[in-house]
This record gives C-alpha cells, sequence and structure tokens, in this order.
C-alpha cells in the first residue's frame, strides 16, 4: 500500500451534482480574450465590421504553446481591443455583437484524421485546452513525438473543489464522447492503460466510467481528499509514481486528461465544431438558482448569473473556480474563459474572511500540505526576503492548492504568502541567470 499524501477534508457542497446541463440562450455580447491558456496569447485575424459565424477562427495560436480561438456566436466583431483581465493585467479581446442566429460557420468539417501527426493538428486546430482549470494546451500535451514513452494515461475525474460538479455531470450524461476519447487515445497515442480516477463521493460517475472498463482501461476509486485532482497528487495515487522536481508527467510515462476535454476532443473529432462553449458549474449562497450550464465562451458573468435566477442575496465575492483555487474577479461583466468549470457567488457571511492573528507554531499548515512543503517557513523566509531559503525550501514546487491556510487556525494568509514568495524566487533566479551569462 502506498504511503498516503496529506491533504484536507472539506465540504462538498456538491448542490448541482443530480443537476445535468442546460443550455444557456445565447447572450447579445461575447468579450472573448485572448490569453485563455497557459502560453503565448492568441492572435486577432479579424476586425471591427467582420462578419463571423460560430466556429469561424478569429485569432490564431501566438506560438508553439499556445491555442487558436474561435467566435462562439454569429454576428458583427465589435472591437479588436484591450480589456482588463481579472490579473490586473491588460489584454487584447475580440468583443462580437449576436446577430442571434448563431450560424455555424461552413469552416466546422470534421477533421481528416490518418496518423498521430494529423491527431495532434486537429487537437490544436479545435482550440483544445485542460478544462478542469489548468487552460494548458491539449495539443502540446498530448504531442510527445515518441509514443512508446507513454505508459499510463490518467482520465482526471476527480474534481476535488466544493461546488463544482462539471466534470461530473460530463461522465454520467457524455460517457459515451468519454468512450470515444479513449479510443482516440488508444488508437493514435498507443495508450496501453487508461486510469479513470475519480472521487468516491461521485457514486453515478463511478458508475458511468465503469461501464467502460475493459483489459486496458479502468476506474481507479480515490478518497475524497482534497486536492485529489492535483496533477501530482492525482498520478501519484493512480499509479504510485512521482513527478520529480522540474519534471513533467511524460518523463514518468504517464499523460493526464482532464475527463471534460477528453470528451470535447471526441466531440470535435466527429463534428469539427471548435471548443466554442463551456459546460460549468454556477453555485454559490449568492446565487438563486444554482445550475450546471452551457454557455458560449465570452458570455459575461452577470448575464450566466442572471440565466441562474440573478442573486437570492447581494453577492460580496464572485470568483472563476472553486473557493479553494479560484480567482476572484473585480466586477461581473468578467467573460466566460475557456478554462472556467465554475462561476460561484457568495453572500456577505460567507465572504469575510477573519482577522489573521500571529502564528502559534502548531504544525497544522505542514501537516496539511500534500507536497510536505513547509508553508510556515515560507511565510517567515518572505517577510525577511530571504529567497535563498525559499529556494532552499522549495517554495517553487507549492501548487497553490490552499490546504496550509484553510487548516490554520491563526488564519494566516499562507498561499497569499506562498504566491508572492514564488514571485520573488523567479525574480532572484532570473537576476542570478542574466549575472551568470
Ligand atoms: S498551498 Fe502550497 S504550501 Fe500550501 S498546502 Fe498547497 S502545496 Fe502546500
Ligand atoms: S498552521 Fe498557522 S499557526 Fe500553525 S504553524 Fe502554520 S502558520 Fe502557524
Amino acid at each position: 500500500m502506498l504511503p498516503k499524501l496529506n491533504g484536507v477534508t472539506l465540504p462538498h457542497r456538491k448542490n448541482t451534482a443530480k443537476m445535468p446541463a442546460v443550455k444557456m440562450t445565447p447572450p447579445r455580447l461575447v468579450t472573448i480574450p485572448m490569453n485563455m491558456h497557459i502560453g503565448a496569447p492568441a492572435v486577432p485575424c479579424v476586425k471591427p465590421g467582420d462578419e463571423v459565424k460560430v466556429g469561424q477562427l478569429i485569432a490564431e495560436a501566438g506560438g508553439f504553446v499556445s491555442a487558436p480561438v474561435h467566435a462562439s456566436v454569429s454576428g458583427k466583431v465589435k472591437s479588436v481591443a484591450p480589456m482588463l483581465a481579472s490579473t490586473g493585467t491588460e489584454i487584447m479581446a475580440i468583443t462580437i455583437e449576436s446577430d442571434g442566429e448563431m450560424a455555424i460557420s461552413e469552416d466546422c468539417v470534421a477533421p481528416d484524421i490518418t496518423d498521430y501527426d494529423s491527431f495532434i493538428a486537429a487537437v490544436r486546430a479545435s482550440g483544445a485546452v485542460g478544462l478542469g482549470g489548468a487552460g494548458f494546451p491539449t495539443a502540446v500535451k498530448l504531442d510527445v513525438k515518441d509514443t512508446s514513452r507513454i505508459e499510463q494515461i490518467i482520465i482526471n475525474g476527480a474534481e476535488c473543489e466544493p461546488y463544482i460538479t462539471s466534470d461530473t455531470r460530463t461522465m454520467i450524461d457524455d460517457a459515451n464522447l468519454i468512450a470515444e476519447g479513449i479510443e482516440l487515445l488508444k488508437k493514435w497515442l498507443n495508450a496501453k492503460q487508461v486510469i479513470i480516477g475519480i472521487e468516491k463521493n461521485k457514486p453515478e460517475a463511478i458508475k458511468a466510467m465503469s461501464t467502460l472498463c475493459d483489459d486496458t482501461v479502468s476506474v481507479k476509486v480515490l478518497p475524497s481528499i482534497y486536492p485529489q485532482g492535483g496533477e501530482k497528487v492525482l498520478i501519484y495515487n493512480c499509479t504510485g509514481k512521482i513527478v520529480p522536481e522540474g519534471k513533467l508527467p511524460i518523463d514518468v510515462g504517464v499523460i493526464v486528461l482532464n475527463c471534460t476535454t477528453l470528451a470535447f476532443i471526441a466531440s470535435y473529432v466527429k463534428t469539427g465544431i471548435p471548443l466554442v462553449n463551456k459546460l460549468m458549474t454556477v453555485d454559490g449562497s449568492a446565487v438563486a438558482e444554482p445550475k450546471n450550464v452551457i454557455v458560449p465562451i465570452g458570455t459575461s458573468m452577470a448575464d450566466v448569473f442572471d440565466f441562474c435566477g440573478g442573486f437570492k442575496e447581494e453577492p460580496h465575492k464572485a470568483f472563476y473556480g472553486g473557493p479553494m483555487m479560484g480567482i476572484a474577479v473585480p466586477d461581473l461583466s468578467a467573460p466566460i474563459l475557456k478554462n472556467t468549470n465554475a462561476i460561484i457567488a457568495l453572500n456577505k457571511a460567507d465572504s469575510v474572511l477573519p482577522e489573521p492573528t500571529p502564528c502559534i507554531r502548531c504544525g497544522k499548515c505542514v501537516k496539511a500540505c500534500p507536497l510536505k512543503l513547509m508553508p510556515v517557513d515560507f511565510a517567515r523566509a518572505l517577510s525577511v526576503k530571504d529567497v535563498e531559503m525559499l529556494e532552499k525550501r522549495k517554495v517553487n514546487l507549492c501548487m497553490e492548492c490552499g490546504c496550509c491556510s484553510y487548516v490554520c487556525p491563526a488564519r494566516r494568509p499562507l498561499v497569499e504568502n506562498n504566491k508572492l514568495a514564488k514571485a520573488e524566487l523567479r525574480k532572484y533566479q532570473a537576476a542570478k541567470k542574466e549575472e551568470n551569462k
């Protein structure tokens, strides 16, 4: 038996787990940013006044690690202009005024896949990125060149953040697409072993995925402990393998794919309709009618919340993703992105964080960290700008899961500290590299 990784037990709040996704009425306007993925921003190839249809290419990939972007509604391009992203940086975005027709572009034809290269090219053209929240371009992840390196492909159905149930619904409602996706992985990536990792608090999803099992496909039922869906945690719990520092999963023979991403790829291969819609969970104590919704990418959060009956209480905090790793937005004009798997709005009582008090050296943060890091030391080293200590203590490995903050009885903002500490370390290492040139 493998030694257990740490983590925390959270209230699941999977209120929407039994709700199949409903399609949202298309909005009047969508604003589609060019940085909905990790890597180089996409480069717009339309201009104001152009007529576009659903699925039409509106921005090309900006490099190898990048992804193209497609129109999510039909209508007229209103603007191609910078917008302020939720991260506080300016990013180019394309705004399209919908004509209400949702006419599909003639360019949407099923790709002709004849070999590994054409499969990777198809995934690239689909605009796929990690739909579980990571946003890493899927074609780059699958582009391993030598497929004999792949020992296991893990389908991530862990979905360990509270509230979020969009992957759960995909596994239940689109099991056929996941099955087709697995066949694609077997055929073009020569996948020898496929493991579908699911937390045990999703019995319906486990049942649906168990129907896909054969001698190469298995379901791994995992404890409901956050962050079970974290890539390194999932790899360890499904295979016993540890991804060494500075290495990628493929370096230990593993690829991890989110289950909704895989279902999307299967759908694209059949229809040629690229990534223009997003299935996501809408929930939180301020939301009148929590739902799973399929939304055109670029729709504003405000429009999605309206579709979910508006607010039953004034929202004090809204964010993309779950409460542990989500990103707060300054206002509800923020658009739905390719990697938005949930939007949550909380009332005042659930939003206000208690004031931090001094550290009592209880060590709970260290005990909770799934990567066995020492967040209490990061905080101390950051406060005195001891970057060498941050490097020695490996703050760079922190995956910002928030377990340490969650358990801290003094309510110290540990994960925020870790983010700042990582930024300090990156600056220091870049300067050192420059010096040594
Ligand atoms: S946020 Fe970082 S330090 Fe804190 S528990 Fe998660 S991985 Fe460990
Ligand atoms: S959990 Fe909080 S109080 Fe306890 S050692 Fe860590 S930072 Fe200090």
